[in-house]
């Protein structure tokens, strides 16, 4: 699925993110920025050592990243260029903060994105795999997040990259209910 917000297209497609061509691609990684399972693991597979490099590199200056911040780094041997870091939270049931968290998530990676110069960029589902948050809630804040971003702020491109036919489905959803 694909739509025109402001100047930037927004697409919705199928696929695993780690063999994206945008510019930068996001990881749904840890505060620890070490790798780890899931998308990050793969993240840091495809994109070799100078990826967890630069994330050390990081860790030495400011510890991590907490929840709701993002960070960026080279992408190593992926075709992007970047990788934005950021954390999403963990599901605990809906009263700590977790939509407000998500939100954060999404927008931090979308301003470090822009104060980089990087004009395109693909998301992963945040926070919906071992983190627990239920898909279709955190598919709708996703959504609404980019697409209230792109209005104030040109992109070429904003890509949500699915790993599911079903999770796909559940973005598609919430795109034209938005
Ligand atoms: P979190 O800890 O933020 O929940 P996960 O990595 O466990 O992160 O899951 C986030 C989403 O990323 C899940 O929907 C999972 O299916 C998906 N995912 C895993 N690997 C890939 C990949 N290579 N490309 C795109 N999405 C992926």
């Amino acid at each position: 699925m694909e739509t025109v917000v402001g100047k930037t297209k927004l697409c919705l497609i199928q696929g695993d993110i780690t063999l994206q061509d945008t510019e930068a691609i996001v990881n749904a990684a840890n505060t620890r920025l070490l790798g780890g399972g899931g998308v990050d693991g793969a993240i840091h597979r495809a994109g070799g050592p100078k990826v967890l490099e630069e994330c050390k590199k990081i860790r030495a200056k400011q510890d991590g990243c907490p929840t709701g911040e993002a960070v960026i780094t080279t992408g190593g041997n992926l075709k992007a260029r970047y990788v934005i870091h950021t954390v999403g939270p963990v599901w605990t049931g809906g009263n700590k903060g977790e939509d407000s968290l998500l939100r954060n998530a999404y927008y931090n990676s979308l301003k470090i994105a822009r104060e980089s110069g990087i004009t395109s960029l693909a998301f992963p589902s945040i926070s919906t795999g071992v983190y627990g948050f239920p898909i279709d809630r955190a598919a709708a804040i996703a959504i609404s997040t980019v697409k209230q971003f792109i209005q104030g702020h040109h992109f070429k491109e904003v890509r949500f990259v699915l790993f599911s036919p079903e999770d796909l489905k559940v973005y598609e959803e919430a795109l034209t209910q938005s």
